[in-house]
């Protein structure tokens, strides 16, 4: 028998640390033959705490809202009695959150123990970084990613092939390979979520890219908010070494690559990769002009490729699985899954890997449950304060990349806010410009001075001293900005007010002509 607790930062937030010593404490005083394991999150974060009991036949049921009164109750009931706790147990209803999933990113998170290598492996982890060192050629690699058409999850959407043939024919040595951990989007966390619940899938994947680029260094740039997920790298990374998966001739072969972390001191902007590398070098995180791409003068001035946690967890699913594979999930042009972080005004949110092309309208009604106290939707923010509102009439767009970017928002790194009717839009397009314009890095004058002026004619309107002309001002200011903007955060900063003007002007206009 074994009694799983989900401790991702989500888990643990609602009391889970509570719990798991609540369980240690009935095994322990019922004296019973019970295997205690730690998860990270399995994506239901809206039900946080919870509990998976797996039978000896291999049988799971999954307890939700546990408290250690409830702990008792399992144990009481479920372990000595083999009676299900019905009061806790998951509902076919919350059921259709999971079942209405495609996990390949997610494939191990809520799963194993992240703390645990002995759990990856069991899992069929680090046989796809054996299968390409000792049957593949480098190129071959790169050749099986490009079959898989993965793009970069990050969010711009670049072909991951492309990005690691740039890095690998790029004339220069050393190479390196850093992983963008620096998840920065209010309402995002899906980058935590995998480096808390699955860090090995993202170390394998970088070793994988190393192998394919000729690199022997990597990088993680992670932000220092993420304590749990740097503590489970550290651990992952330690327990990697010894079982000689990084370090020197990895798998016997004539292939060494290692692993350090970098903690960023919580600047968005060095979610942008000059920035990154800015930063990772020691100078102020600023970005820098391309060209040079990062793959042909990256950190060190070296060649460099940088993929964001999502994508590297792909990684080792498409060596393992085959490229045809994860292509044949997806669109056209926009292959494999995507996960998103689900928040806002839905009823079930957390953590949601859907295959690319699903219409928005399912991932939010048929897998959230629909909007919180049965309220009509108003509008969906993707992408986070560099994305754009999409609404309720456009909620059948299909999730991918060109789709989306029609609809004036972008994909992202994979935020997904609902707004209900009480939202006020005008509100939520303050909301972020004043998050951006304070991430702002100040270097370019349209960013620094033209989210300010934007701001200040958005907090006029909420506060109902608009004036019949600001919206045409707004406008202006807004393409301004964008096209004066050295990086993507001053060339989307203008996103969420461009997308309300277009959808919602009827709210700015209402703003201005009741002046509340
Ligand atoms: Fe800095 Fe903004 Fe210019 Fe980017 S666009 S470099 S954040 S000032």
């Amino acid at each position: 028998m074994k009694v799983i607790v989900g401790l991702g930062s989500c888990g643990i937030a609602a009391g889970g640390n509570k719990v798991l010593q609540a369980v240690e404490d009935e095994v322990r005083k019922r004296n019973l033959d019970v295997e205690v394991k730690k998860a990270g999150c399995i994506g239901m974060c809206y039900l946080e705490p919870l509990v998976e009991v797996v039978d000896d036949e291999g049988k799971s049921t999954m307890y939700v809202k546990v408290t250690p009164d409830v702990v008792k109750d399992i144990f009481e009931n479920h372990l000595e009695k083999g009676i299900v706790v019905n009061e806790n147990a998951l509902s076919d209803e919350d059921r259709a959150y999971i079942e209405g999933q495609l996990r390949i990113a997610l494939r191990n998170c809520g799963k194993i123990d992240p703390e645990c290598i002995d759990e990856y492996i069991e899992a069929g982890g680090y046989k796809a970084l054996e299968k390409a060192l000792k049957e593949m050629t480098p190129e071959e690699v790169i050749e099986e990613i490009k079959i898989s058409g993965l793009r970069g999850r990050g969010g711009a959407g670049f072909p991951t092939w492309f990005k690691w043939n740039a890095t690998r024919t790029a004339p220069g040595t050393p190479k390196y390979v850093v992983c963008n951990a620096d998840e920065g989007d209010p309402g995002a966390f899906m980058d935590r979520s995998v480096l808390e619940g699955d860090p090995h899938s993202v170390l394998e994947g970088m070793a994988i890219a190393a192998y394919a680029i000729g690199a022997e260094a990597g990088y993680i740039y992670v932000r220092a908010e993420y304590p749990l997920a740097i503590k489970r790298l550290e651990i992952a990374i330690a327990q990697a070494r010894e079982k000689g998966f990084l370090g020197k001739n990895i798998m016997g072969m004539n292939f060494s690559f290692d692993i350090n972390i970098k903690a960023g001191a919580g600047a968005f902007v060095c979610g942008e990769e000059t920035a990154l590398i800015a930063s990772l070098e020691g100078e102020r995180g600023m970005p820098r002009l391309k060209p040079p791409f990062p793959a042909q003068k990256g950190y060190m001035g070296k060649p460099t490729n940088i993929n964001n946690v999502e994508t590297f967890a792909n990684v080792p699913w498409i060596i393992q699985n085959s490229g045809k594979a994860f292509a044949s999930v997806g669109t056209e042009k926009s292959k494999g899954t995507k996960v998103f972080a689900l928040a806002g005004k839905v009823k079930r949110g957390g953590l949601v890997e859907v295959p690319m092309g699903v219409p928005l309208r399912e991932v939010i009604f048929k897998i959230g449950g629909g909007i919180k106290g049965d309220r009509k939707i108003k509008a969906v923010q993707l992408g986070g304060p560099s994305g754009g509102c999409i609404p309720e009439s456009l909620l059948d767009t299909p999730v991918d990349y060109e789709s989306i970017v029609k609809t004036g928002a972008i994909m992202g790194s994979g935020g997904m806010i609902v707004m209900d009717e009480t939202t006020c839009m005008v509100d939520m397009a303050r909301f972020f410009l004043d998050f951006t314009q304070k991430e702002s890095c100040g270097k370019c004058t349209h960013c620094r001075i033209g989210t300010k002026r934007m701001l200040e004619i958005l907090e006029r309107i909420c506060r109902g001293e608009g004036k019949e002309e600001d919206l045409e001002v707004l406008e202006e200011l807004a393409m301004n900005v964008k096209e004066g903007s050295l990086c993507g955060l001053g060339q989307t900063a203008p996103n969420p007010v461009l997308t309300t003007l277009k959808y919602f002007r009827h709210e700015y206009e209402a703003h201005i002509k009741d002046k509340k």
